[in-house]
């Protein structure tokens, strides 16, 4: 192959600028970076080679090595990991974790943030090489049979550079030429320091010649003077440590290795040996921040799976259910083959075990967190909490714990709550919960869907996330108590005494009012389903409402905005007969049945009430020449 000179993607040239100007306040992370990708790469040579046996020798030797070369300014370092193929290559360094990458750039250019702690999520570990280097080149090559060796290089201004080479090892040896002003990673005490501060866990040797001098054998000779590999980490798994022997900053450093989320710090960690039927040892992380992607189908996801303290999969999907994807962590098992494969894992029962007892340790820690340290789970709230939802419409088994987790605004709070202090502040004669869905806060507190709540004093929750149609479906009760959304079926808040007497008036103004609202329904007939009074209004002129089964209007705005197929149900239109306005129509249909204005009133009725709920109506321009024709008449 003749040598090929590449242009970096844009996004991928203004992210490296950002890597390299702005972002890493400490440059001597680029070499926990390198080990970090050195480290997974023998992970994954070991783990194909267990399938594959032409991948390893018979004694293989794992180890980085880090050499420091005075007099040409670099640092090369090595590992005889699973290396690259072309293809890989190309799409591993000559692009950064593709799909987020323009996203992330236009996220950053909005915000006008360049010190964004977000990279690290970006899978730019490799460019922080160019936070101290002039030219970094890669030689790679695959493990496996035949594989051609391949130099990547570029002095990371735009373009990069790839070309067959020869080279005897498999494995991956990058070379940074230091810039000027970094001479101080030429120092082997330096490199000792960063490598023990960071790297210390890394499970395979971290490897660097060290010159020795022993005294001469015979006397008056010359001290022999020799090269020895000194190995600089102790390679103790953390996960297999002592609690208490572990420091804060060591779980650190641990997190942002495994998470890839290179400048974020846990909320919470949780490291512990389980015993019994199932035994693991598994150290789990609660990020601080939600990852970019967390949203996105091809996040990663997934917990570190070793068996027998060999290394697996880095994304065991079968370990955490999806709607807590976002904790990272490692599963340690003694109880599975090594020879798992994949589609093994997928329905393994030892797996399963230990995912049971996974989840109930995090919804512990999270109940723990809410009670003893609320403004650390407000702040877990915010970045998860839509997630977390998820869980009341998949993990039936742990409904009730997540009952007691998930937050909710009011109309009667500024912040999320829980389930348990909205009941705690429901007034005696209120025997159900109640909750009102839409696009956002501002617009459900005006709806006039709560005017009869509110002047009884009843509390009614915000479900104002999208999930939240889909967690209404799953949480109908809590605490014995039936959860209502007041946009639906016909809701009784009334005692009997005071039913009684509604009814009573509802009655007279059915018989009343009985030709004007059969000339309603007859006028919106392909709009609504029914037209009636209502007794949930105390100042609005109408509103619309669903049946127990129908799907209300959020519903259908969501559904919509997922261009899914669908067919609306007509709605009910609900009348307050104390509104002026009924009155009104009450005297211009006696005087003339067929007056054009009566009809324009239904309209424009109907119109207020989709305009109310944040639902679009049909005719925009239409509804604005009857508004500006009322105003001239009036
Ligand atoms: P991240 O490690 O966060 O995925 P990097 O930019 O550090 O992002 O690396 C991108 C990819 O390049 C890695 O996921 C890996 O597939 C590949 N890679 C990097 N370094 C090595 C290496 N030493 N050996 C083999 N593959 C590597």
């Amino acid at each position: 192959m003749a040598k090929k000179t590449r242009k970096f993607k844009t996004e991928v040239q203004q992210l490296l600028d950002l890597v390299i100007h702005s972002l890493y306040t400490k440059k001597e992370i680029f070499l926990r970076e390198l080990v970090s990708n050195a480290s997974d790469a023998i992970d994954r040579a070991k783990y194909e080679g267990l399938t594959d046996k032409s991948i390893l020798k018979d004694s293989e030797n794992f180890k980085i090595k880090i050499s420091l070369d005075k007099e040409a300014r670099t640092i090369i370092i090595e590992d005889n990991g699973i290396g690259m193929d072309f293809e890989e290559l190309e799409k591993n360094i000559g692009t950064i974790a593709s799909s987020g990458t323009k996203k992330f750039v236009a996220s950053m250019q909005e915000s006008g943030d360049s010190s964004a702690e977000l990279i690290g999520q970006f899978g730019v570990g490799f460019y922080a090489a160019f936070m101290v280097a002039d030219k970094v080149s890669l030689v790679t090559k695959r493990r496996g049979k035949k594989q051609q060796a391949y130099k990547w290089e570029s002095d990371g201004t735009g373009a990069y550079t790839i070309d067959d080479v020869e080279k005897d090892s498999c494995g991956t040896e990058i070379t940074l030429y230091l810039s000027e002003d970094q001479s101080e990673f030429l120092d082997d005490w330096q490199i000792k320091r960063i490598i023990t501060q960071y790297s210390d866990y890394v499970s395979h040797p971290i490897v660097m010649d060290a010159t020795k001098t022993e005294p001469a054998e015979e006397e008056g000779g010359d001290p022999i003077i020799s090269i020895e590999e000194e190995t600089l980490n102790s390679m103790t798994a953390i996960w297999k440590k002592n609690k208490k022997d572990v420091k804060k900053d060591e779980y650190k450093d641990f997190y942002r290795h495994i998470s890839h989320d290179h400048m974020g710090e846990p909320l919470r960690t949780i490291h512990f040996v389980a015993e019994g039927v199932t035994e693991f040892r598994s150290l789990l992380f609660l990020p601080e921040k939600a990852p970019f992607d967390l949203y996105m189908r091809d996040e990663r996801r997934g917990l570190q799976l070793y068996v027998k303290n060999v290394f697996i999969t880095d994304d065991c999907k079968e370990l955490m259910p999806d709607y807590l994807r976002f904790i990272k962590g490692i599963v340690d098992s003694s109880d599975m083959p090594l020879n798992v494969s994949r589609e093994m894992l997928q329905d393994d029962a030892v797996l399963r075990r230990i995912r049971k007892s996974l989840v109930g340790r995090i919804l512990k820690t999270l109940a723990e967190m809410l009670k003893k340290k609320p403004e650390d789970y407000d702040k877990f709230w915010d970045e998860f909490g839509k997630v977390l939802k998820e869980g009341l419409h998949s993990d039936f088994e742990n409904a009730d714990k997540l009952k007691d987790l998930v937050l909710f605004h009011s109309t009667k709070t500024d912040k999320p709550g829980t389930l348990k202090d909205y009941v705690s502040r429901m007034p005696e004669d209120q025997t159900e919960i109640y909750y009102i869905s839409g696009e956002n806060i501002d617009l459900v507190k005006t709806s006039p869907m709560l005017e009869a709540f509110n002047k009884k004093g009843y509390e009614v929750l915000f479900f104002i996330d999208p999930i939240d149609e889909w967690v209404a479906q799953s949480l109908t009760e809590y605490d014995g108590k039936q959860v209502k959304a007041v946009d639906r079926g016909d809701i009784e808040l009334d005692t009997e005494k005071e039913q009684k007497k509604k009814e009573k008036a509802r009655e007279k103004a059915d018989t009343e009012y009985k030709d004007l609202i059969d000339l309603m329904k007859e006028e919106l007939k392909e709009d609504v389903k029914d037209v009636r009074f209502s007794n949930r209004l105390t100042d609005s002129a109408c509103c619309l409402v669903a049946d127990e089964m129908g799907m209300n209007a959020n519903m259908e705005r969501i559904m919509k905005s997922m261009n899914q197929e669908f067919q609306p149900t007509l709605r009910v239109l609900e009348l307050n007969s104390k509104h002026p306005i009924l009155e009104k129509m009450k005297g211009l249909h006696k005087n003339d049945k067929k007056d054009q204005q009566l009809k324009d009133y239904c309209e424009l009725l109907f119109d207020q009430a989709l305009l109310t709920e944040g639902s679009p109506i049909k005719n925009p321009a239409r509804f604005t020449q009857l508004v500006s024709d009322l105003m001239v008449k009036a």
